[in-house]
């Protein structure tokens, strides 16, 4: 008999299992429910969008069910998946147009029903204009708003990547802009100050208004439309508000499974939850992090393609395909800053109780004797005794961008890697890109004691 899968969720997660079940194996059984009408939005695209470097928000998609279906799957769209009992291994399903509510059963279960954005409890939260941002429908009303004259100020609430990149897209739409954050600096997750200095100077000077360490406490509005944002350091006009805290998974389907505290299921380098015959993907899975030795949550849509392709090998039979670790490797692009981390910065490493040091180094990209260059810096983060690399921070300022550094980088930190190791890697040297020393070889060397780079 056929093995019957069945899909919770199409995005980017649901949609990499679907293919790389099928084009591995196409006569599995496959049925993937969603409740929305659409699959594969990239919300990386949504500020490019916004801000006008886009031009059409419909380009953002690269699947659609039809394609899906193509290669063998049963894709219902429009419905939601309401229960699991994973004694029974049967869904309970509601047809969001018709109500039809229906049951269906599987052998093996892919849940890949992901995250939504972190809604937190204010006053007069219901006005008018206050949104989130994930969904295509979502990018759709940020669009129209941010081409709306009407809407003169806009206030974003939260300063990591999707709240700086909407903070830059609104203000390249003309809009006067609020960036609040209850940290006191910007991406504090990923980088440390030696980047979110200059990228708060760099917001400053183009005109953000940067309101850092503060709480917002309450919305005030005008006829129904919000219009102020009241916050623990004061009060500030809005005529759009964008909530942009952080995502939370979409798990409570599966509440015996086990988690980490905020519901993430845990998965092993199969993706199999601890609930047999159960995978779990994308923004809905807690992944080994390589370098916390713990399982952690990381919500990226490169997580959710190589998720996807996991557990569909698994299912497939091909065991070799394996996602043993992750280590939370993400760029951002704002305010002439490219930045890149993998691993954890200096202040996260220390918050998980790591005993780090650092080495930072700052460079041209290239020999002085080359007419040009750009400006390069590199913080290394490493356990103090053992020298092993838990944490890489890129940044780039210039003509080209010298962040993909960051790939050997993260690779050493899956593979645990010390500093030591790190220097011997084979990399080339070329005037026309880098230096004999380059930024990354000479932030290590600094970190040995190797430090006449500089002097
Ligand atoms: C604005 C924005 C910018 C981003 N930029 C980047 C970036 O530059 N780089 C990067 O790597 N990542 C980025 N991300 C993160 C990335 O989009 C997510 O990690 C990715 O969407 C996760 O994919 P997923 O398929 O696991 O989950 P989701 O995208 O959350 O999809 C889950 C799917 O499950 C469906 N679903 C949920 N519950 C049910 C149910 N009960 N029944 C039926 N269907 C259900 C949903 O309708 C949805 O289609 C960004 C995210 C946003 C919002």
């Amino acid at each position: 008999m056929k093995e019957k899968v069945v899909v919770v969720g199409v995005n980017h997660a649901g949609t990499s299992a679907i293919r790389t079940l099928l084009t591995q194996n196409p006569e599995i059984e496959v049925i993937a429910y969603d409740r929305n009408d659409n699959i594969s939005f990239l919300g990386c695209g949504i500020a490019l969008t916004v801000g006008g470097v886009v031009k059409n928000v419909n380009d953002l998609f690269y699947a659609d069910c039809g394609k899906l279906e193509a290669l063998g799957a049963k894709v219902r769209m429009k419905c939601d998946v309401k229960a699991i009992d994973t004694d029974k291994k049967e869904l309970q399903i509601v047809d969001l147009e018709t109500g039809e509510e229906f049951k269906d059963n599987y052998d093996k279960l892919i849940y890949a029903a992901g995250s939504w954005p972190i809604d937190f409890p204010i006053k007069n939260r219901e006005l008018e204009n206050v949104e989130i941002c994930k969904l295509f429908q979502h990018a759709e009303t940020l669009i129209e708003k941010a081409n709306d004259e009407s809407i003169k100020s806009v206030a974003v609430i939260g300063a990591g990547y999707i709240g700086i990149e909407l903070a830059e897209a609104y203000h390249q739409k003309g809009k006067k802009v609020t960036l609040i954050d209850m940290q006191d600096r910007v991406v504090p997750t990923y980088f440390d100050p030696e980047f979110t200095d200059r990228l708060q100077n760099d917001m400053v000077a183009e005109g953000i208004d940067l309101v850092l360490g503060a709480r917002v406490t309450e919305y005030d509005g005008i006829d129904g439309q919000v219009k102020k944002v009241i916050t623990t350091k004061g009060t500030y006009d809005a005529d759009l508000v964008i909530q942009c805290v952080g995502f939370k998974p979409n798990t409570e389907l599966l509440p015996n499974a086990d988690k980490l505290p905020n519901g993430a299921l845990i998965v092993n380098s199969a993706m199999q939850t601890s609930i047999p015959d159960i995978y779990a993907l994308g923004d809905t899975a807690a992944i080994y992090h390589a370098a916390l030795k713990r399982h952690a949550y990381v919500a990226l849509a490169t997580n959710a393609v190589k998720t996807g392709i996991v557990a569909a090998s698994q299912i497939n039979g091909v065991e070799a395909v394996k996602l043993e670790s992750i280590a939370g490797t993400n760029a951002i692009c704002v305010f002439g800053n490219s930045l890149a981390s993998t691993g954890l910065s200096e202040e996260a490493a220390t918050n998980a109780g790591l005993k780090v040091k650092t080495s930072y180094f700052a460079d041209n990209s290239r020999p002085e004797f080359m007419e040009t260059a750009d400006k390069v810096s590199c913080k290394l983060v490493f356990e103090e005794d053992t020298l092993r690399l838990v944490g890489a921070q890129i940044g780039s300022y210039g003509e080209q961008s010298h962040t993909e550094c960051i790939y050997y980088l993260a690779l050493a930190i899956q593979k645990g890697m010390s500093l030591l190791e790190l220097a011997m890697t084979d990399v080339y040297f070329l005037p026309h890109f880098n230096k004999p020393f380059n930024f990354i070889l000479s932030a290590i060397m600094q970190a040995v004691g190797l430090d006449y780079i500089k002097k």
